[in-house]
């Protein structure tokens, strides 16, 4: 499954959070610490980030470690929020950009770590892929942002074997929800991260238990927790 990292903060550059820390994404595109459900990541990468209210997105279908130009670029751009992803596709999904995380509407980014069967997502033919992940933070979009804990539960009761780690982020809000896979959350001075494993060995990284909702404001943390029916 793939990896994800959230940032909501002070100004940083993309390449402190994705490409410089011994573990980060770019590690983790090849050598992640935490995963259960692949070995690598290779399928593509995505990043986003806002540019004042803007949400750009830079993406690729090729692994992360080998793109130069980006590796080039990132230490240039810098931003306050971003969402970052390194993607494993799903046996049968697509390999191709619309199906790499961040998925956008134009105000949220949103990236899903997991799997989820399509039948029990309702048909759209606005989603960017055929991608379960797409079809999903197809339906996350429409329902809106604050349906986020309802809509997991939802289609977690619907597909008992889904697995509904998504992440998102609006410039002045990140969700993140625990359902299936790892999340940990690290407080720094400047801001705070919500990755899927820590990308260092910093003591700091807390670990977020399973079926989950965390929403990350400039006021802080707050978890609560996802019940079924
Ligand atoms: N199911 C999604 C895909 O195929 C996400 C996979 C993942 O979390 N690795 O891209």
């Amino acid at each position: 499954m793939c990896r994800h990292l959230g940032w909501l903060g002070r100004e940083v550059s993309v390449s402190s959070l994705v490409l410089e820390p011994a573990y980060g994404l770019r590690t983790q595109s090849y050598a992640p610490r935490r995963q259960k459900y692949a070995l690598l990541n290779a399928d593509g990468w995505g990043v986003g980030f806002f540019d004042g209210a803007i949400p750009r997105r830079w993406r690729s279908a090729a692994p992360l470690w080998g793109d130069a130009s980006f590796a080039s670029v990132a230490p240039a751009l810098r931003s306050h929020c971003v969402v970052a992803a390194v993607r494993s596709a799903t046996v049968g999904m697509p390999i191709e950009v619309g199906a790499t995380a961040p998925f956008t509407d134009g105000h949220w980014l949103l990236s899903h770590n997991g799997i989820v069967d399509r039948h029990v997502l309702p048909a759209t033919s606005s989603a960017e892929s055929v991608c379960d992940s797409a079809v999903l933070a197809d339906l996350i979009f429409a329902r809106g942002l604050d349906e986020l804990g309802a809509v997991v539960v939802e289609i977690g009761n619907a597909d008992p074997h889904a697995r509904l780690n998504i992440l998102a982020a609006n410039g002045s809000r990140m969700l993140a929800t625990t359902w299936g896979d790892t999340l940990s959350v690290l407080h720094r001075d400047d801001g705070i991260v919500l990755a899927s494993e820590p990308y260092d060995d910093d003591a700091d990284w807390d670990e977020v238990p399973d079926r989950h909702l965390v929403e990350v404001t400039p006021d802080g943390i707050t978890m609560t927790v996802l019940k079924g029916p």
